[in-house]
C-alpha cells in the first residue's frame, strides 16, 4: 500500500514538471481543491493524495467538469485545474452568508479603483456592457452611481485585500464577486496582476466581468461549458455571451412575476 502511495506521489511529480512547451502550473493541487472545492486542511498541514477525503474531493471536481472520474490527478485534471479562472467555489459555500437575490430591479453600481492597463473611459464602458448582457436578459436595470456604498462595488486589487479571499498574482484567479447582500454583498474584485484588455490578448475584461456579475446577482458556477458562468476562462466568445441556461436561470431569480411577489421593490 506504501508503494502505491509512494508511485502516484511519483506519478503526480512527474506530471507536475515542466516539460517543453508546457509552462510550469502556478497552482497546488490541495489549495485547488481546499479554495474551490471545500477539501478541509489538516490540521498539520499534512494531507495525503491517497487520503479519502482528497480522492472524493478529485472526483467532485472531476465530476464537474465532466472529466473520467478516477480520484487520481491525471494529466487532464490537471490541466483543467491549471486554467485560469474565477475565484467563486464550485460547490456551495457562500449560500448561507449571502443571500439569493437583490429584492429588487434596480441595482446600482460604482466602480472604486480602476486598471492601470486600460483608460477609464475603456474600463467603464467594459463594465457598463457587461451589465447590459444580464439586462438585456432579465427585468434588472443598472445604474451606475458615483458612491462608495453602491450595491455592487467594482475594485481592481492584487494579493490580500482585506475580504478573506486574496489574490494570487498573474493567471490562477483572475476576480471574484459576492452574492446578493448588504456591505461587501455584489462586491466584485479583478486581480490587477492580470494583463485586462478589450480584446483577445490577456484577459478580456467585458467576458470576466459579466461572468462576475452573473455571482453579483445570485448565480452560481455552471457545469455547462458553453454557459457564461462555467468556472473557468475562454478567450474566443462569439455571439451570444449568455446560454439558454444562464437566461432561465437569471430568469428563475428575477423574473417579472417575483417581483410583484416581493413588493416592496426598492
Ligand atoms: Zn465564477
Ligand atoms: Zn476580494
Amino acid at each position: 500500500c506504501e508503494m502505491h502511495v509512494m508511485l502516484l506521489s511519483c506519478l503526480a511529480l512527474v506530471l507536475l514538471m515542466p516539460g517543453p512547451g508546457f509552462t510550469a502550473p502556478t497552482f497546488i493541487p490541495e489549495e485547488y481543491l481546499q479554495q474551490y472545492y471545500n477539501l478541509k486542511a489538516e490540521p498539520l498541514g499534512r494531507m495525503k493524495r491517497s487520503g479519502s477525503s482528497f480522492t472524493s474531493k478529485v472526483k467532485d471536481m472531476q465530476i464537474f467538469f465532466g472529466l473520467n472520474v478516477s480520484g487520481v490527478l491525471d494529466t487532464e485534471t490537471l490541466e483543467v485545474m491549471n486554467s485560469p479562472r474565477c475565484g467563486v467555489p464550485d460547490v456551495d459555500e457562500y449560500s448561507h452568508i449571502q443571500g439569493t437575490r437583490w429584492n429588487k430591479n434596480v441595482i446600482t453600481y460604482s466602480i472604486g479603483r480602476y486598471t492601470r492597463d486600460l483608460p477609464r473611459s475603456t474600463v467603464d464602458s467594459l463594465i457598463e456592457s457587461a451589465f447590459s448582457v444580464w439586462a438585456r436578459a432579465s427585468s434588472l436595470t443598472f445604474v451606475k452611481s458615483r458612491t462608495h456604498n453602491a450595491d455592487i462595488m467594482v475594485e481592481f486589487v492584487t494579493y490580500g485585500h482585506g475580504d478573506f479571499y486574496p489574490f494570487d498574482g498573474p493567471r490562477g484567479t483572475l476576480a471574484h464577486a459576492f452574492g446578493p447582500g448588504l456591505g461587501i454583498g455584489g462586491d466584485t474584485h479583478f486581480d490587477d496582476d492580470e494583463h485586462w484588455t478589450a480584446g483577445e490578448t490577456g484577459f478580456n475584461l467585458f467576458v470576466v466581468a459579466a461572468h462576475e456579475f452573473g455571482h453579483a446577482l445570485g448565480l452560481k458556477h455552471s457545469r455547462n461549458p458553453d454557459s457564461l458562468m462555467y468556472p473557468t476562462y475562454k478567450s474566443s466568445r462569439s455571439g451570444n455571451l449568455l446560454s439558454r441556461e444562464d437566461v432561465a436561470n437569471i430568469n428563475a431569480l428575477y423574473s417579472k412575476t417575483s417581483c410583484r411577489i416581493n413588493a416592496p421593490l426598492m
